[in-house]
């Protein structure tokens, strides 16, 4: 079992497996040099991007997060504004200090390299890094291949090649409630008279204490909350060359006005609103939460915002612990059962798994029995089934942003259609991972993260 906290990180937009995951595998990469006795002895360091993270690198900021994680920056904690002028001063002197090593030439041209000819067989999001002891050395003397799995998850070639490895996590703790599937949960639940969220809690205990784990979830709902004032109130042109203008903040003024208060579909509004002012901030490289991933983190904090907290923004504490420990345990199992990778599963596995995740959360903090959260989470996945990933020039802004306000407004519909029901319904909570996994599989690559499809091709970037 993983814990929801690694599920939830704090780190940098846009693009959780193309930002986040890139910049941990640098760093990582990076200690292990060091471990070798190799690191000290580098004059040259060269980044590989394979498949998926070198057709849409430029677009999704691969290059400087590469770039920083070889400064030794953790996504979790890099301040964006700090982050922003080291890559610049890097790139304008062209030498980089390697984190805890030595200082080398360095060009972001030459050194980073664009493979998407290359497909890997493990993972669509290949990393190979390599140091050379001469700058025109031919033969590295350390190198090693990593990928970026989805949602911050990084996994060395070695361990992915090995059936249940898989992410580098803390895979040591044995969870009292540890499932492998939605049946097995509500089976749990069942049996030990626990809901959902008492059940994660117990799971968690055997990581850190419970108080910790609460400190750290209440951290996850204010970094969330955090994000969203600064979408509501930062304007501007989001980077990259696609001219999209931040709507977040026009929408926010004339909702705080009262305009169209009394309208019945000012919900929508307000969902709206909050999860397009966390996915242009995404865009634009701020602090945000996966959720499960970078491009999909508008869903789960809008949904928050608006049910978890009272009218002046301040969080319920019971309600936002309750609402991310359902979600999370649902995102668990299309993380072991499937994927969140947008690479591997198209946007079905990001926005899909987020709008599941809501749903299933949201019905919890309505008073939903186990059996029917997993219905709502079911529901939020079944109609999102299929969804492409095909982001216009490589950004993550277009159809990104506006899919979170859709995705949004979903999950609570889901969490509605399942409160009015009894039981599961026709379709369950596996069947419907079990589905989406598979039409992941067989979907072109040409809509799972490469640009070469969908919007991406009938809409001109330029
Ligand atoms: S289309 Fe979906 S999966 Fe693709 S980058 Fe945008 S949010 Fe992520």
């Amino acid at each position: 079992m993983l814990s929801v906290l690694d599920l939830f990180r704090v780190g940098m937009g846009p693009s959780s497996s193309h930002t986040v995951g890139p910049m941990r595998i640098a760093k990582r990469f990076l200690r292990e040099a060091s471990k070798t006795g190799f690191l000290s002895q580098a004059a040259r360091v060269e980044v590989e991007l394979q498949g998926s993270l070198a057709l849409t690198g430029v677009g999704h900021g691969t290059d400087k997060a590469v770039i920083l994680g070889l400064l030794g920056y953790d996504p979790e904690t890099a301040d964006p504004d700090a982050a922003e002028a080291a890559f610049h001063s890097t790139i304008r002197e062209k030498s980089l200090a390697l984190y805890n090593g030595p200082g080398v030439a360095f060009s972001a041209v030459k050194d980073i390299l664009y493979r998407g000819d290359l497909v890997p067989e493990l993972h669509p999001n290949g990393m190979a890094l390599r140091l050379f002891a001469d700058a025109d050395a031919s033969e590295p003397i350390f190198e090693r291949v990593y990928y970026s799995t989805g949602g911050g998850f990084i996994a060395s070639a070695r361990r992915l090649s090995r059936p249940a490895k898989g992410d580098v996590v803390d895979d040591r703790v044995r969870s009292p409630h540890a499932f492998g599937s939605a049946a097995e949960l509500l089976s749990l639940c069942d049996q030990s008279g626990l809901s959902i969220r008492r059940l994660m809690l117990v799971n968690e205990d055997q990581r850190r204490a419970r108080e910790d784990t609460l400190a750290q979830l209440d951290h996850i709902t204010d970094t969330m909350l955090a994000c969203i004032d600064r979408g509501l109130d930062t304007e501007g042109i989001l980077p990259g060359g696609l001219e999209v203008k931040r709507r977040a903040p026009e929408l926010y003024r004339k909702l705080k006005t009262g305009a169209g208060v009394n309208e019945r579909e000012a919900l929508f509004d307000w969902l709206n609103v909050y999860a397009m002012a966390v996915n242009e901030e995404n865009a634009a490289g701020g602090r945000v939460v996966t959720a499960p991933t970078n491009g999909a983190a508008g869903i789960l904090p809008a949904v928050l915002r608006h049910y978890c907290c009272d009218d002046d923004g301040v969080p319920v504490r019971a309600k936002t612990q309750r609402f991310l420990l359902v979600a999370g345990g649902i995102g668990l199992l299309y993380k072991q059962r499937a994927s969140i990778s947008g690479a591997e599963m198209g946007c079905q596995g990001e926005v899909g798994v987020a709008c599941s995740m809501a749903a299933g959360g949201l019905a919890a903090v309505w008073g939903a029995t186990p059996v029917q959260c997993l219905a709502a989470a079911e529901i939020g996945m079944e109609h999102n089934l299929g969804l492409t990933c095909d982001p216009v020039g490589g950004l993550v802004q277009v159809p990104c942003i506006e899919r979170n306000a859709i995705g949004t407004v979903k999950a609570v519909n889901a969490a509605r259609l399942a409160l009015h029901q009894e039981g599961q319904g026709k379709v369950s909570l596996d069947q419907v991972i079990e589905t989406m996994r598979q039409t992941g599989l067989d979907m072109s690559s040409k809509y799972k993260e490469t640009s070469q499809g969908g919007l991406a091709v009938n809409v001109v970037a330029c």
